[in-house]
């Protein structure tokens, strides 16, 4: 196990000034554009497959780096860059998690790389769990896999939405109920492999912010994947589901299980987002006259930095803290996966609203960047389980109460 320190060894300070330059030079320059345009940023996200920064590898060094801190380093990063390419860069991350955390180590080598594809063919990954009317709920899931032993095929039917790359991936995860009598613990994680019939895109939404990031519906409709597809395999899942009808407890629903092992990696981007929007407030506030001195001398706008360095500090603790468990094994006890998200992303909102403050006028112009960022954060307080579904996480991991 590593010991928790706050000094970030050679190769993890390396890679920050690596994905730091890919940031500065390359996403922030594009970053207007692209929140414009409302399109998934397929130049940007090529340039990253080239230098490596899209690539299996580059998630796969990151994920096995010892303390844990590798991930969230370079993800703060990219989204100080622009949080929606960054989300349009890391939206097949989330479909590799669904991989990682139900798959086995065959599937994970096999599907993994084509989450990414190669520099020369880019590919993207999407993980499919909300639907219309299961979001925070996700042991309402109506998506249905029924298995089709004679072919050896399973066929899924429903739809999902609000999909980060929905429709446009190569490959999607799927999460479907197989009893639907036994909620979550009935799901299981379905790949559904490039160009496959059956599944389709349906509205692609039109949003607030992270707008490079694609976001969309997943229709299925008798959309057969080979019985291999199923992560985890047929013996597990009959495993678990027996279980599950004998009333034995297990150790995780399908989805859960991956949204537990990303919330910190969630987090360090809303830190990236909060800390662009202080670096700029902080800087303006220097420059920027008004009766005669720099608006930063007056305590209640300087108080405000303060406030806002505190905060991002505190938020970066709790994201290490949790990502430094998560790879190191320990359980999180207290919801400790959730405060880091929580925080971090409740931090991010409140941030980029006092940076708009300390521009005044030019915070809510779309000619300064902070209006942006503002757009960008809030979706850190809804996604991957809204603020409240994490402190219930965190409620009844300290209180043992089933609170409601
Ligand atoms: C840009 C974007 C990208 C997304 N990407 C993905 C993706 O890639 N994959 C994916 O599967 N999903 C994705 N989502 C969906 C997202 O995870 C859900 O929107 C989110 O989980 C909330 O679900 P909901 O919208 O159905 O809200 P609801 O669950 O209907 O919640 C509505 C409100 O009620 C509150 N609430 C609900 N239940 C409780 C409770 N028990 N206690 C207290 N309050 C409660 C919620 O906190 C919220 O404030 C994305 C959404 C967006 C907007």
């Amino acid at each position: 196990m590593a010991e928790f320190s706050l000094d970030l060894d050679e190769d993890t300070l390396q890679i920050q000034g690596w994905v730091h330059d890919f940031a500065a030079n390359v996403m922030r320059p594009a970053a207007h554009e692209w929140d414009e345009r409302e399109e998934t940023p397929w130049p940007i996200i090529e340039e990253a497959a080239r230098i490596g920064l899209y690539s299996f590898d580059f998630i796969a060094q990151a994920f096995a780096e010892p303390s844990g801190l590798m991930m969230p380093v370079a993800l703060e990063e990219l989204s100080w860059g622009d949080a929606g390419i960054g989300m349009a860069i890391l939206g097949s991350t989330l479909g590799l998690a669904g991989i990682a955390s139900n798959g086995t180590t065959e599937q994970l080598m096999e599907w993994g790389p084509q989450c990414y594809g190669t520099p020369e063919k880019v590919q993207l990954a999407a993980f499919a769990v909300s639907e219309p009317d299961a979001g925070s709920d996700v042991s309402s899931l109506r998506t249905r896999a029924v298995y089709d032993e004679a072919k050896d095929e399973w066929v899924l039917n429903g739809t999902k939405t609000c999909i980060s790359n929905g429709g446009i991936a190569d490959i999607h995860v799927v999460v479907a109920s197989v009893d639907p009598e036994l909620g979550s613990r009935g799901q299981a994680s379905f790949i559904v492999p490039p160009k496959t019939p059956g599944l389709s895109q349906g509205q692609k939404f039109s949003k607030m912010g992270i707008r490079a990031s694609h976001t969309a519906e997943v229709i299925l409709q008798d959309c057969r994947v080979p019985g291999h597809c199923l992560l985890g395999g047929k013996d597990k899942l009959d495993e678990k589901l027996s279980r599950a009808r004998q009333g034995i407890k297990s150790s995780g629903q399908a989805a859960m299980k991956t949204f537990e092992a990303t919330r910190p990696g969630v987090g360090a981007q809303a830190l990236g987002i909060a800390r662009a929007a202080y670096e700029y407030s902080l800087d303006y506030a220097k420059e920027r006259k008004a009766f005669g001195r720099a608006i930063i001398e007056n305590q209640s706008i300087a108080f405000k930095l303060a406030d806002m360095k505190m905060r991002i500090d505190a938020a970066r603790l709790l994201v290490w803290r949790a990502s430094w468990m998560g790879r190191n094994g320990k359980d999180f006890v207290a919801g400790e996966g959730s405060m880091s998200k929580l925080f971090a992303g409740e931090t991010a909102v409140w941030v980029t609203e006092e940076a708009i403050q300390i521009l005044g006028g030019y915070g809510y112009v779309r000619d300064y960047p902070v209006e942006r960022w503002h757009r960008d954060s809030k979706i850190y307080t809804i996604f991957e389980g809204t603020s409240e579904i994490q402190r219930l996480i965190i409620a009844r991991a300290i209180s043992g109460v089933h609170i409601k």
